[in-house]
């Protein structure tokens, strides 16, 4: 298994589970409400600034399940980011084996940072969660159905269904219908990245200390600021990957930059041309 992918027969598990409830509760047309979701389920929850030790924490009290979502006042139940994580919590308790580990005696809470960044199995798999009960399955296949992929397809997803871009990548990588790849490089570096079971590469051609290549629009822009905005740029396979076969050069791919400057982090999401 990858250091950054789960395994397909886990995904699809959690893509299944999470679309049993997106249905149940908010059956389509309704928009998913991860609040409504928790009420259903006996689950209360609240927000408030937590002075960001987390995004979002998941209580036990003998039982009884309590998800604090961190909010400086800005965001609240309706804003993709909350909606994210709470949707991530919910993971927690709807997954088996997490709700299992919280009813342990000695773990009554459990608190996530949701960066997508996390090398905890768990936390990505409650990432995949929240993605799939807020996309859930039908729903964006309808959506999907025809279209040809590009990042506009992304964008108008995002919007539809209130979810960020980064959540709504996660979700179409899983879903597979298009083979994607999202690199996140914070400060010139690579941080994580998450791809489609069939896409073609699987290691990027960082340096020794993971530096984003300088060929690609992500190491322009760490290499000289420059930033292709609302711009696909076209980029070759040896700009990108690790190749096994030197007739896979000049293979051709698309390159979309999101830029998140507070982070000092930049997302490209790549597919074949
Ligand atoms: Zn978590």
């Amino acid at each position: 298994m990858s250091q950054y992918n789960l395994n397909k027969a886990r995904e699809s598990e959690i893509s299944d589970l999470a679309a049993w409830y997106a249905d149940t509760y908010c059956p389509d047309p309704q928009p998913v409400l991860p609040q409504l979701i928790a009420e259903k389920l006996g689950i209360t929850y609240s927000l408030g600034d937590y002075k960001g030790s987390f995004d979002g924490l998941i209580e036990n009290v003998r039982g009884a399940f309590h998800i604090y979502l961190h909010s400086t006042g800005n965001d609240n139940l309706y804003s993709p980011r909350l909606r994210f994580t709470f949707g991530h919590e919910l993971g927690h308790y709807i997954l088996d084996d997490h709700r299992n580990t919280l009813l342990l005696p000695g773990i009554p809470m459990h608190g996530s940072v949701t960066t997508l960044d996390s090398s905890i199995e768990t936390e990505r798999e409650a990432d995949l969660f929240a993605a799939c009960l807020l996309l859930p399955e039908d729903r964006i296949k309808r959506d999907l159905y025809r279209r040809r992929f590009n990042f506009a397809l992304v964008d108008e997803l995002s919007r539809k269904y209130n979810v960020s871009l980064t959540a709504t990548l996660l979700r179409l990588i899983a879903l597979g219908n298009h083979p994607l790849m999202m690199v996140c490089s914070r400060a010139g570096k690579l941080k994580w990245l998450r791809y489609s079971h069939d896409f073609p590469f699987q290691s990027i051609n960082t340096g020794a200390g993971k530096q984003i290549p300088v060929a690609s629009c992500a190491g322009e822009y760490f290499e000289d600021g420059t930033k292709y905005l609302h711009k696909t740029e076209k980029v070759f396979a040896e700009d990108w990957f690790v190749l096994w076969n030197s007739a896979l050069r000049r293979r051709p791919f698309f390159e979309h930059c999101i830029y998140q400057e507070s982070q000092q982090q930049v997302i490209s999401v790549l597919w074949e041309a």
